[in-house]
């Protein structure tokens, strides 16, 4: 019984807080995206667009991508029915992999579940391969990245978000013979900005550190072939280990790392998250492979997309709401208080039909709760339309402040 009031009291203190999280079930309709259809707890079905999801550029009804996963099912059947190590490496695994080293430029690239996965596995094993390694991390990186480090047990810094002099002083207080690696973000996902990639590289170059960079929310979004912010800006092949997914804008699923061969080597023989699990579905690898392939071309699907994102911000800040703008393509309203967040997504999505998920502590630092918006290619102009009246009637009927958010 005191298990039970355990239980109680811990969940208790997340409704007290207005942090509880209440899952929506929402089913999206393949070829109408964002339309989706929201089933209420009470069983009665509603239309809603979906304005939270992170499939950026809808890739996740892609034809094409549809056509590979069906073709691979098909051939193989549902599971890859083992480990990489123990029959669980098939063509599919293979032709994903040679896909992703080719659009990050890298010599290989290894396969995980997901990237969290990806993340935890990797940076806790670079501690095995690397006796000493000392690992520098950005303080706003993804709660993948701070289990990663914090697993692997040794040496750890926190530098302050995006501050590479605060950075370069951890550098100086340590031994310069030690092993180092910096970890961080190309964009930072909750506020959309981005990570000084080339000034880390520098100073990595400078003081012999290895560099790491999760790469989850600009795959596929950015880079002439969708390989990143750090293609864009021309520092990939400054990148030791790129981490990404498959499961955001390329709509699939699963996660990865690419490097040099030797690396991908060590990691795949040391991470017991990539050895002791079994492989991902070859239907998956298939469908990934094909996303991956066809947005290294689709530019006109990035272009339509940092559009949509231009629009809104400008039509919400028309209004005077206030958001936080890093110029990227995720679309952060500062609401600062959790009950008033809840809130105003329960009344979006039962007054609207939009459904924008409140982000709260621990997602983000307590007040600055939010609502975030992902518009895409897919999101039309009406819908766009829909969202901002209904915001701006919301803001009124809330009263809630219009102060821009410095950006
Ligand atoms: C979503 C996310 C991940 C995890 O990616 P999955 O493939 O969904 O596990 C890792 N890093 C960041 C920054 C993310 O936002």
């Amino acid at each position: 019984m005191t298990y039970d009031a355990a239980i109680d009291a811990a969940l208790q203190r997340l409704h007290d807080e207005g942090r509880y999280r209440t899952f929506i079930d929402i089913e999206r309709r393949k070829g109408h995206f964002p339309a989706a259809v929201w089933t209420k707890p009470d069983g009665t079905e509603k239309d809603i667009t979906v304005w939270c999801g992170n499939d950026y550029l809808g890739m996740g009804q892609h034809p094409e991508v549809l056509a590979a996963m069906h073709e691979a099912l098909e051939a193989t059947g549902a599971g890859s029915g083992g480990t990489r190590n123990i029959s669980g490496t098939t063509v599919y695994h293979r032709r994903l992999e040679a896909e992703l080293a080719d659009l990050h430029g890298k010599e290989a690239a290894l396969v995980f579940s997901s990237a969290y996965i990806a993340n935890d596995a990797t940076l806790s094993t670079l501690r095995t391969i690397f006796p000493g390694l000392i690992i520098y991390s950005d303080a706003l990186n993804h709660a993948s990245m701070i289990e990663g480090v914090r697993r692997g047990g040794g040496e750890k810094r926190i530098f302050r978000h995006n501050d590479v002099a605060h950075l370069r002083a951890l550098i100086a207080a340590d031994d310069p013979a030690a092993p180092k690696l910096i970890a961080f973000e190309s964009v930072y996902s909750m506020d959309g900005d981005f990570g000084p990639i080339k000034e880390i590289c520098d100073l990595a170059e400078e003081v012999g550190a290895l560099t790491y960079i999760d790469e989850v929310h600009a795959v596929g979004m950015y880079g002439p072939r969708g390989a990143g912010v750090a293609e864009r800006d021309g520092q990939m092949h400054r990148i030791d280990i790129i981490n990404a997914t498959m499961a955001k804008a390329y709509g699939v699923f699963g996660g990865y790392i690419a490097a040099s061969a030797k690396m991908v080597d060590a990691v795949r023989s040391y991470a017991p998250g990539f050895i002791f699990t079994t492989s991902l579905p070859p239907s998956v690898a298939a469908g990934a492979a094909a996303s991956v392939r066809i947005l290294k071309t689709a530019q006109h699907l990035r272009d339509a997309q940092q559009t949509a994102a231009r629009i809104l911000k400008m039509r919400l800040r028309g209004l005077g709401l206030p958001i936080i703008d890093h110029g990227s393509h995720i679309v952060p309203v500062h609401v600062g208080n959790p009950v008033h967040c809840k809130m105003l997504s329960d009344m979006l999505l039962d007054q609207f039909g939009i459904y924008v998920q409140p982000i709260n502590f621990p997602t983000v630092p307590r007040g600055t709760e939010r609502l975030r918006f992902t518009p895409s290619p897919v999101h039309d102009a009406k819908q766009i339309d829909h969202l901002v009246r209904a915001m701006d009637a919301l803001w009124r009927h809330c009263a809630l402040n219009r102060a821009e958010v410095a950006g």
